[in-house]
């Protein structure tokens, strides 16, 4: 953050902000500066000016996020911040462009996606060294739009806004979010295609990340056979995106590869970890930097339920499910594989490098049961049945998995022989999890005894003091996160023009592992009439 002894104005201070366009700079540049949409080969990007909103008014901003750039929280509240996040007016050094990319929709090649309503700013070079890409989501028409507007709608912009944030807080992989912008325009959106169109705010995010590269941004010229583009482009990812490897080469295009499996690995388990289902993934919404990116009809799980996803047009198929997700970030790799085959020209290692990933993933995986159920470590022999067990419990009555983990601490808690109590004392703290616990039947409720007594059996084993473990568990096992039915109040309330709740969630979900007792209720498991309302239980790729 700026010193208060700085002796430039708020406005200065952005006007100040250092731009250093390496994409741009070293990147194949379409020679079309038309703003109309076209297929643009040969091409990194395309130069485009965001188009002017009526009457920018900022909602929300992120604290930290402003802090990355070096922006005090004075220079946020200005007249300027809000009309250079809704894309009126650019600051020096900004050089807007938008991304091309493809990318394979639900399963199947789609062709030329691109950026169909973001635009890059320009790269902010921080007082650290760092290198942030500035990007509006929702500043009009690109030459990748093709049938669509443009726009953001503000439903879909305060959830962006909010889950990037949320992400970070819980120490998972993600783009930022600076602002969130209204716009001043309305927008027309068919929320559930079902012809019914409404008119909607339109909103704007500012989003900010060291890269915004997906896996169709190679994908792209492989397809179109631009074999010295795709070079450039792995090339500067190396450089600039993973700086640890050495001088681009066959070897190291490996190695990258592998590096890129190990990240997404991780990725799947922190998602695995908190319940978070992204809801599309697509090759195109896939991050090379392992990052959790473009945040559409995601969702946060209430009931375990391995089969669940927030995303109507994926209702038939459910390629995106919760429990699904792992599987689809491995056939996404392989598709990246495809893509930079031709670099490499062998697909042995390619292919060592995808079992890399199980394995990885396997292990990340396992570490990270371990941390939640407050273990040293995960030991195959006991902790696979345990596991097992507790998915198949989780999974035959509603029980909401942030609670039921974050509560799991609390069963036998101060007990000297916590395996003596009887059923009733050990299922206790745990009856918040269930969503309708009238329906629990006695063979539940015995089979959820008998497991919480091989759990705690297994605790005492490892011979931990109980705040050890309870520090561990509660580090791991997220208080409050994003539920759908949370953000939708906040959209509810800001479509009439309250924006309290979004900036009171923003500040909540900056601690999502400490306790708040103030905060109680907004670790709440879904209220009853949240089951089956749009926004909170179903969303579509409307926004
Ligand atoms: P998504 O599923 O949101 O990741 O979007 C897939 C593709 O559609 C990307 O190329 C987006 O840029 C594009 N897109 C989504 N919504 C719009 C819109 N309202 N206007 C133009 N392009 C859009
Ligand atoms: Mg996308």
């Amino acid at each position: 953050m700026k010193s208060e002894y700085s002796l430039e104005t708020p406005a200065q201070e952005l006007e100040s902000l250092h731009f250093d366009n390496r994409f741009l700079r070293e990147l194949p540049a379409d020679p079309d500066c038309s703003n109309r949409v076209r297929q643009v080969p040969k091409a990194c990007y395309s130069r485009v000016k965001p188009t002017p909103m009526a009457k920018p008014r900022l909602v929300a901003f992120s604290e930290e996020v402003a802090d990355l750039l070096g922006l005090s929280e004075q220079a946020c509240e200005t007249e300027l911040f809000a009309e250079v996040f809704a894309g009126n007016r650019l600051l020096p050094g900004m050089d807007p462009y938008a991304m091309c990319y493809g990318g394979h929709q639900f399963g199947h090649w789609a062709g030329q996606l691109g950026d169909g309503r973001a635009i890059n700013l320009g790269e902010v070079l921080n007082a650290r060294g760092e290198h942030w890409m500035l990007q509006l989501k929702g500043c009009g028409l690109t030459p990748y739009s093709r049938q669509g507007d443009g726009l953001a709608v503000l439903r879909s912009s305060v959830r962006e806004f909010l889950c990037s944030e949320a992400m970070h807080h819980l120490g998972i992989p993600t783009t930022r979010a600076l602002s969130l912008v209204l716009t001043g325009e309305e927008v027309t959106r068919d929320m559930f295609y079902d012809g019914h169109p409404k008119q909607e705010p339109g909103a704007i995010v500012c989003r900010v990340s060291p890269s915004f590269t997906r896996f169709g941004s190679f994908q792209i010229f492989t397809y179109r056979d631009e074999l010295e583009q795709l070079r450039k482009l792995v090339d500067f990812t190396i450089r600039h995106d993973f700086p640890q490897l050495p001088a681009p080469g066959v070897a190291t295009y490996l190695q990258w590869f592998e590096e890129i499996c190990r990240r997404t690995a991780d990725l799947m388990v922190h998602w695995m970890r908190v319940g978070f289902v992204h809801g599309v993934m697509n090759t195109d919404n896939m991050s090379i930097s392992g990052l959790t990116i473009d945040y559409g009809p995601y969702g946060w799980l209430e009931d375990y339920d391995l089969t669940w996803t927030p995303n109507t047009t994926d209702a038939q198929g459910r390629r995106y499910c919760f429990g699904q997700q792992p599987q689809v970030a491995l056939w996404n790799l392989a598709q990246l594989a495809n893509a930079i085959y031709p670099l490499i020209g062998q697909a042995e290692p390619l292919e060592e490098a995808l079992k890399l990933y199980g394995a990885s993933y396997q292990r990340g995986w396992q570490e990270m049961m371990a941390q939640k159920l407050g273990l040293r470590q995960f030991e195959a022999a006991s902790d696979e049945a345990l596991c097992k067990e507790l998915d198949a419990l989780l999974q035959s009555a509603e029980t909401d998995m942030t609670i039921f983990y974050r509560n799991l601490t609390e069963v036998g808690a101060g007990q000297p022989e916590p395996q003596q109590l009887d059923d009733e004392a050990l299922l206790a703290p745990l009856q918040e999890a269930y969503y309708q616990p009238e329906q629990l039947t006695e063979e539940h409720r015995r089979r959820t005894a008998d497991w919480l007594r091989s759990y705690l059996q297994r605790v005492a084993g490892d011979g931990r003091e109980e705040e050890d473990r309870r520090s561990q568990m509660q580090a791991v096992n997220p208080k409050y996160v994003l539920r759908n039915y949370l953000a939708q109040l906040a959209i509810d309330k800001a479509e009439s023009g309250d924006y309290s709740l979004v900036t009171e969630l923003l500040e909540v979900l900056r601690q999502p592992y400490a306790e708040q007792p103030e905060q109680q209720e907004f670790a709440a498991k879904r209220p009853e009439w949240a089951r089956h309302r749009a926004g909170c239980s179903m969303l579509s790729c409307s926004s």
